[in-house]
């Protein structure tokens, strides 16, 4: 079992390198941020609180996110270990996860932090989107499909854009990730838990980087 953080401001590659460790290693990512586009998608009470929160680019109340988290720790998906992706993300929400893993007599093995330059993910973000039908995800200069507005996995000919990845909304989203994250850093740098990786290297050396960190200070192959 391995369980581990994913850090990184918004556009550092979160998502997909966690769809590449749960390829490498078999384990779960979960993504609060995909939880929370679920929950505003079907119109629930956490939705509709979190709807507004999410499209200024600030954080939901941490009291809600840890008891999403708390719920799907228990999931069966769980066991065989999780990339936490988006959470935690400031001290307390860091502090909750310390105090729920240990109840559940679980324990943190690594905190990934994918460092970026803050520039180059503005350009990232806005111009990313994904296919509607089967969640693909491409960018208006880095990855286009490879037939203009057909998606190259599925074949869908519709296409979204996250509510929240317009460049002014962005520029509050990097500004509120490095106001939390600091204090962060130093409370797992503190418990040894820290592997940084360059995060403006190709997705595959990230990749290659993330794998390395986590096979060196665990002993897996
Ligand atoms: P993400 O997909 O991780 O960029 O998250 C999108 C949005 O969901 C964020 O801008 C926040 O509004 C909200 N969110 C996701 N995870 C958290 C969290 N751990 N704490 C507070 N808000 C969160």
């Amino acid at each position: 079992m391995i369980n581990v953080v994913l850090l990184g401001p918004p556009g550092a590659g979160k998502g997909t390198q966690a769809k590449f460790l749960e390829e490498t290693f078999g384990i779960t990512p979960l993504s609060t941020g995909d939880m929370l586009r679920a929950e505003v998608a079907a119109g629930s009470t956490i939705g509709r609180k979190a709807d507004a929160i999410m499209k200024a680019g600030q954080f939901v109340p941490d009291d809600m996110i840890v008891g999403i988290i708390a719920q799907r720790l228990d999931g069966d998906d769980c066991r065989s270990g999780i990339i936490l992706d988006g959470f935690p993300r400031n001290l307390p929400q860091a502090e909750a996860l310390d105090e729920m893993l240990k109840e559940k007599g679980l324990k943190l093995d690594r905190v990934l932090s994918i460092v970026v330059d803050d520039d180059a993910m503005v350009e990232r973000i806005t111009g990313r989107f994904s296919c509607a039908k089967c969640g693909a995800g491409y960018h208006d200069k880095f990855h286009r499909p490879k037939i203009d507005g057909v998606c190259d996995d599925c074949g869908g000919t519709e296409f979204v854009r996250r509510a929240d990845d317009k460049a002014e909304t962005v520029r509050a989203r990097l500004e509120a990730y490095y106001e939390c994250t600091k204090p962060m850093l130093d409370h797992y740098g503190k418990m040894g838990l820290v592997s940084s990786v360059d995060g403006m290297a190709s997705i595959e050396e990230v990749s290659e980087q993330l794998k390395a960190a986590i096979t060196k200070e665990l002993n897996v192959d």
